[in-house]
């Protein structure tokens, strides 16, 4: 649909989701959404709102007023909404961070869709189940902590958090049964190897977060920098035949379940992920 096909298109009936923190014009959330909606022709649109830290309740109160639809939580609001909406899943509760909410009724309820969408990220493009698997998670961020809870909801065997911090590696590791904290030697044992750390990331620290000789060609390598899409760690796995996954898969997944559980349609993977991948190019 072209820029004034879609403008015309927006009416009395427009359902509105948006996307709320600060700094929040640099996000790629209204492009994916919009092009999900677009591409399943539905009359939903949506925005990007700059809310400061300490106005989450406010927001809260206009989605609730405006009868916003759907909202996406960005930095700084993550642990304020967790604190704010009226019912928060498990995720939310354990990690204290909420990146969607969605209308249940009345209710506003705190969703965490990152975790769960690195899981289905893997199942989805590589047919991987973790359930049963020897991972080790590099990081131990906001991300790192999404995706170490979902692991061990997901059933993995063994799970060790690997971090720069000792401190913060010990929190992650609290987030799931099968984790504790470790050390870079133990990844040629493990079947996953998960970068969340921000190594690789344009802007961010430069290399890869692996010394290439501790990877093996057994491994699962993903990496959930999303920028840029190829990174020092998945040029190494590859070299040596390992199978990977970088973070664009994680980025659309975690915005497809957020699509599904406001609309509940099934998300249009294909056009999200060329939204994005659209975004990254004119970067
Ligand atoms: P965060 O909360 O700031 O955590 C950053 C992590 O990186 C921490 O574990 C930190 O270690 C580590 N780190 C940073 N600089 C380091 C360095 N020089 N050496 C060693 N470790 C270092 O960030 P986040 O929100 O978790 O995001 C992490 C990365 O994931 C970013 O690149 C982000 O873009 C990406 N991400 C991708 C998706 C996706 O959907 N694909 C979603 C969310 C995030 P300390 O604990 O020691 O500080």
């Amino acid at each position: 649909m072209s820029g004034v096909g879609s403008l015309l298109s927006i009416r009395g009936t427009t359902r509105l989701a948006a996307v709320i923190g600060d700094p929040v014009r640099h996000s790629r959330s209204p492009s994916i959404h919009n092009a999900a909606f677009a591409a399943l022709g539905i009359d939903w649109v949506y925005l990007a709102f700059p809310v400061a830290g300490g106005q989450g309740h406010d927001a809260l109160r206009a989605m609730r007023t405006l009868g916003i639809d759907g909202l996406s939580v960005t930095m700084p609001l993550k642990g304020e909404i967790a604190g704010a909406v009226d019912r928060r899943t498990e995720a939310v509760a354990r990690l204290g961070a909420c990146n969607c909410v969605a209308r249940d009724g009345n209710e506003l309820v705190g969703h965490n869709t990152d975790g769960g969408g690195f899981v289905a990220a893997l199942k989805s493009e590589l047919g991987c189940d973790p359930s049963g698997s020897r991972v080790a998670v590099i990081g131990a961020g906001g991300a790192a902590r999404a995706i170490v809870h979902a692991l061990g909801q997901s059933g993995v065997d063994h799970l060790v958090v690997v971090n720069r911090s000792p401190d913060n590696a010990a929190v992650a590791a609290a987030l799931a049964p099968q984790a504790v904290v470790g050390s870079l030697d133990l990844l040629p044992d493990v079947d996953i190897v998960v970068n969340a750390t921000s190594i690789g990331m344009e802007g961010g620290p430069p290399g890869s977060p692996v010394p290439a000789d501790l990877l093996r060609s057994h491994h699962l390598v993903a990496d959930i920098v999303y920028q840029p899409l190829d990174t020092p760690l998945l040029r190494d796995a590859r070299l040596i035949g390992a199978q990977t996954i970088g973070g664009l898969g994680m980025l659309v997944h975690q915005a497809a379940i957020a699509f599904e559980l406001w609309t509940g349609l099934a998300a249009p993977l294909d056009a999200m992920s060329e939204a994005v991948r659209i975004g990254l190019a004119d970067a």
